[in-house]
């Protein structure tokens, strides 16, 4: 019988882009026609659009989500001889921008019931050189942005946002993106707003900021003088082509987040006891990126999932500071995360999964956890 059950795939892009087809249409109709394929209307009315919807008043699209981040850290300044607090659970592009500027990543160990960054760890981690904290929203939760703003402040840092994970997602009243001085989106096609390709945008409430961010993303640029260059910058831009696409799918945002939280709440009823899936913190409202379980014996789940056809992730398998690119930082302490990096899966999530294939998916757990 199991033959026949058909596959649950892990993120099925191309149905969840086919909802906007018509409006794409839209878009590629009249981009074509304008010409303006780099720095055309789209982009201003998607920053504007984007702004908003986070609840900041200013928005820089740029080439994607770890410019983003790069960006930010240039644009406060941040470099050589500074160390950046980064939780040790999250993807390598947050410790990626901290060195590409000529910082130290410092790794923090994460709370091990939601995995996002422990404030106590980060608050234990300041010293001299620290200059900034990145607060990582990972798996769509927004970390404990109140705490770790109080640690910020009593220290003369920088909070900075990584948002990758969590367009949408609230921390009490605040959305992702106005929590701290700048926030780093990415619009990577899986991501909960994504592009047809790679994209990525700053929010920020500092005008000066956000004008500085919006030069060095441009050839370091003059506002009012394309040939004077005020800053030695670099070229990260957003197509037009992109923007019109995700001014479309912003329209949708909020529903497919809630359809995303749907599917987590039928997760939560009927995976069996042994499959713990990440903690929601009181105070957050996530828009479920992923859906994270912790669970025993890992390897024999996989092999049942891939019996069945059904698809997986590991976010993340090897945990920064033990990837073979960071050995430098090997010698950090972070045992909450390494040993939630043997025990994690990410199951099938997606504004188009199904109640069937969720049921289906909870089904082959059981039988694989006992
Ligand atoms: C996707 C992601 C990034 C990087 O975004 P790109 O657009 O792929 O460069 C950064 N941080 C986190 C947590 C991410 O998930």
């Amino acid at each position: 019988m199991t033959t026949l059950l058909s596959p649950v795939p892990f993120l099925d892009l191309a149905s969840i882009n086919e909802l906007s087809r018509e409006q794409f249409d839209v878009v590629w109709e009249r981009v074509l026609k304008h010409g303006g394929y780099v720095g055309g209307p789209e982009v201003s009315e998607f920053e504007r659009e984007f702004a908003s919807y986070c609840g900041v008043s200013h928005c820089i699209c740029v080439a994607n989500g770890t410019d983003a981040l790069e960006l930010i850290l240039t644009g406060l300044g941040i470099g050589t001889g500074d160390e950046v607090i980064v939780p040790a659970n999250t993807f390598i592009a947050t410790a990626e921008a901290v060195c590409a500027v000529g910082a130290h990543p410092r790794f923090v160990d994460v709370d091990p019931d939601t995995l996002l960054v422990d404030p106590a760890a980060a608050a234990d981690a300041v010293n001299a050189a620290t200059a900034a904290v990145i607060a990582v929203h990972l798996y769509g939760q927004m970390a404990d942005v109140e705490q770790l703003s109080r640690i910020a402040t009593r220290h003369g840092l920088a909070l900075i946002e990584d948002a990758a994970q969590a367009h949408g997602a609230r921390f009490r009243d605040t959305r992702a993106g106005a929590a701290g001085v700048a926030a780093g989106f990415s619009f990577y096609p899986g991501k909960n707003l994504g592009a047809l390709g790679d994209g990525g945008a700053v929010v920020t409430d500092d005008g000066e900021l956000a004008r500085r961010i919006r030069s060095i993303a441009n050839h370091g640029r003059a506002e009012a003088d394309r040939y004077r260059h005020d800053y030695r910058g670099r070229n990260s831009r957003l197509d037009t082509l992109q923007a019109g696409i995700l001014s479309a799918k912003l329209s949708l945002l909020d529903d497919t987040n809630s359809r995303r939280a749907e599917v987590m709440a039928a997760y939560r009823e009927q995976l069996p006891e042994r499959c713990v899936p990440v903690a929601t913190h009181p105070l957050a409202t996530p828009v479920y990126h992923l859906a994270v379980v912790q669970v025993p014996g890992r390897e024999r789940v996989l092999q049942a999932l891939d019996a069945a056809g059904i698809g997986w992730g590991i976010h993340y398998p090897i945990p920064c500071h033990r990837q073979p690119a960071f050995s430098v930082y090997a010698a950090t302490s972070a045992p909450v995360t390494e040993r939630a990096a043997e025990h994690i899966v990410s199951l099938p999530m997606s504004p188009s999964l199904r109640d069937d294939q969720v049921t289906r998916v909870c089904e082959v757990l059981r039988g694989a956890v006992q």
